[in-house]
């Protein structure tokens, strides 16, 4: 099996690295990554400026890095090494659940194995006490995870995050769909300018069985995703309504 293993946290994040370990136990690996952090960047993909591609020395793997986004390194990675079965996007530094899955370039690199035809999926953990994830804890758990998911071959696309503590198992889960304020909160740099962070707040409760309530309790969020952004309960009832609801050029 071939596995490309890329991440947004950029190629030298100690996340990538613990992946492509763990992945080497299932198949022929190859890392190509951001050269930067590109954390939020989404499915975003380079397409006013050419992209670079250079091999980066990282001990006991085969790796390059991209100066470009999750979903150029996915791109450029399937076409210069081919016959990638699966594309691996992690782990991230921070977790990836609800509203996340909009914004996360984690999340975007497994979308982009999935938009052209290969598996995608994306693992991301919250930081510890020590900052970052403890990722020689989380690497057996990481282990069993993929032994499960890559054994079901109809899985296309899928998000995976790990809880803070050793897990009480896994579950699967369906999207957080809490909402959130999106405060943004001005503040001075040393120059005494102003400038604003986005801050995410959550406003409403977790529901049960999202991938925010599995973390909560202790599990593995395994959330299958498909690439079919339609609201298809809605669809169906602008059909039903459709002789008012539809405009008529004739
Ligand atoms: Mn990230």
């Amino acid at each position: 099996m071939r596995i490309l293993v890329t991440n947004d946290d950029g190629v030298y994040s100690p996340g990538i690295a613990a992946l492509a370990q763990v992945a080497s136990r299932f198949g022929e690996v190859r890392i190509v990554a951001p050269d930067v952090e590109m954390s939020s960047a989404s499915q975003s993909i380079t397409a006013s400026r050419p992209v670079n591609w250079k091999r980066t020395a990282l001990p006991g793997l085969d790796a390059y890095r991209v100066n470009g986004t999750p979903g150029d390194c996915v791109m450029l990675g399937t076409t210069l090494w081919e016959k990638v079965d699966v594309v691996l996007s992690g782990i991230n530094l921070g977790t990836n659940l609800g509203n996340a899955v909009w914004h996360s370039g984690t999340l975007a690199g497994a979308k982009q194995a999935a938009l052209l035809g290969r598996r995608g999926i994306a693992l991301s953990a919250p930081a510890t006490d020590k900052g970052q994830p403890d990722f020689d804890a989380l690497k057996p758990w990481v282990a069993s995870v993929l032994e499960l998911l890559l054994g079901i071959p109809e899985l296309c696309l899928v998000n995976v995050n790990f809880p803070a503590k050793a897990p009480r198992g896994t579950l699967w889960t369906r999207q957080s769909l809490r909402h959130y304020d999106g405060r943004v909160v001005p503040a001075k740099d040393p120059m005494g300018r102003t400038h604003y962070w986005f801050t995410v707040v959550p406003v409403e409760a977790t529901e049960e069985g999202t991938d925010r309530w599995a973390i909560e309790q202790g599990y593995v969020s395994m959330m299958p995703l498909a690439l079919d952004l339609t609201d298809h309960a809605q669809l169906a009832n602008m059909q039903k309504m459709e002789a008012w609801r539809k405009l008529k050029f004739a």
